[in-house]
Parts: structure tokens; C-alpha cells; sequence
């Protein structure tokens, strides 16, 4: 399942960050940008309880965020949309997960990973900017299900079908909140249209 967020502030910074003239210190402001719009659309039924709260004038009944919120970045890029979120929800915690390819299986396995007890019982954000194969999504998800998890969310910046079919055959009740979801993987593996290797664009590593 997924939900492509059409809102025209997100495409609006999308058409700047996907340029490739747009360098490293603004992509990773529109990144946060992004994410901050993304990570509000993602949160809409978040569970919260009612709580009573004293105005100057009179009680108020108000809401208030019920559920931890437990952030996974997919390491190297995922952190490029970390602190967008912690804005948005400072008292999130935050897990870590390092993925890279088996040479001999191709699939991704875990070189790293370090998650608050709470993705058991709280909701689970992973980020990730660039949602390609889904091999990667589809590890981290059940990396989180392995340790209990079941209330658990996707943001990326920019998808395609192919990784779009490939979680949502895997992990059904998972939901990717995404800004796009464009034409197809090429050869190497690349959204295209895409914006690039994400990882390289956030830190200014490309050549
Ligand atoms: N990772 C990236 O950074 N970019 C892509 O297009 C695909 C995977």
C-alpha cells in the first residue's frame, strides 16, 4: 500500500531537489523539508488521547500523541532525512540499520543494527530517500517484525513500481508515504528519472 503525497509544496520542492544543478547544502534542506511534509501525511491516524488542559480562559480538551515513535534511518541516506523528523517529533527515538549485499545470496543483510526496545510496542518510521529494488524497505521491515514490531510506516522521497510491488508483496500491511513514484529502475538499479545517488547528493561525495 502506499500514498503518493501530490500536495503542490511537496512537488514544488521535489522539481528543485531532483535538478541536478541544486548542490549538496540545499538538497539537504529540501530533503528535511520533504520529509517534514511527508512524516505530517504519514502521522495522520497516529494514536493519541484526549487530555484536559488549563487555558488562561478555560479547560481545553485537547490530543496528545499517544504511541512512542520509533525513527529508523536505512544508513547512508536515511540520516539525511533524520533531523526533519526530530523537528517535527523531538522526543522520537531512534534506531539504526546498516544493510548491505550478501555477494552470495544478493540479498541484503544486516551489517549493523541498534533499535530501542520500543519499536515493539510504538509506531515505526523508517526513512530511506530512495525506495529502488524494496530489497533494502524489505529487510529493515523484517528486521523490525523480528523484534516485534507491528505498527510500522515507509517514507522515501522518490519510488518506482518495481520496489513499490516488491514491499507490498512482502509486507502488505505496511504503508510508503512517498513524494513520487517514478518510471522504472534502470540497469544499474537507479530510479529514472530519480534524483541520483541520494547518499552522494546529501554529503557531497560525488564525483
Ligand atoms: N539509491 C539512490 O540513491 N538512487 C537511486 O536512484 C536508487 C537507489
Amino acid at each position: 500500500m502506499y500514498n503518493h503525497v501530490k500536495h503542490p509544496c511537496v512537488q514544488h520542492k521535489l522539481a528543485i531537489i531532483r535538478n541536478q544543478e541544486t548542490g549538496h547544502k540545499r538538497f539537504r534542506e529540501l530533503a528535511t523539508e520533504i520529509t517534514q511534509f511527508l512524516c505530517y501525511e504519514a502521522l495522520k491516524n497516529v494514536e493519541t488521547a484526549e487530555v484536559k488542559v488549563q487555558t488562561p480562559v478555560a479547560e481545553a480538551t485537547c490530543h496528545k500523541i499517544a504511541t512512542d515513535i520509533v525513527v529508523i534511518p536505512i544508513l547512508r541516506a536515511g540520516v539525511g532525512m533524520l533531523d526533519g523528523i526530530l523537528d517535527l517529533l523531538p522526543t522520537a527515538r531512534v534506531g539504526f540499520v546498516g544493510l548491505e549485499r550478501d555477494e552470495e545470496t544478493k540479498q541484503p543483510i544486516s551489517y549493523y543494527d541498534k533499535l530501542p526496545y520500543q519499536v515493539k510496542d510504538g509506531t515505526c518510521i523508517i526513512i530511506d530517500p530512495m525506495l529502488a529494488t524494496g530489497g533494502s524497505t524489505v529487510a529493515a521491515i523484517d528486521l523490525l517484525k523480528g523484534e516485534g514490531a507491528t505498527n510500522i510506516v515507509v517514507i522515501c522521497i522518490v519510488t518506482c513500481p518495481e520496489g513499490l510491488a516488491a514491499v507490498d508483496a512482502a509486507h502488505p500491511d505496511v504503508t510508503i508515504y512517498t513524494a513520487a513514484v517514478d518510471d522504472h529502475l534502470n540497469e544499474r538499479k537507479y530510479i529514472v528519472p530519480g534524483l541520483g545517488d541520494a547518499g552522494d547528493r546529501l554529503y557531497g561525495t560525488s564525483h
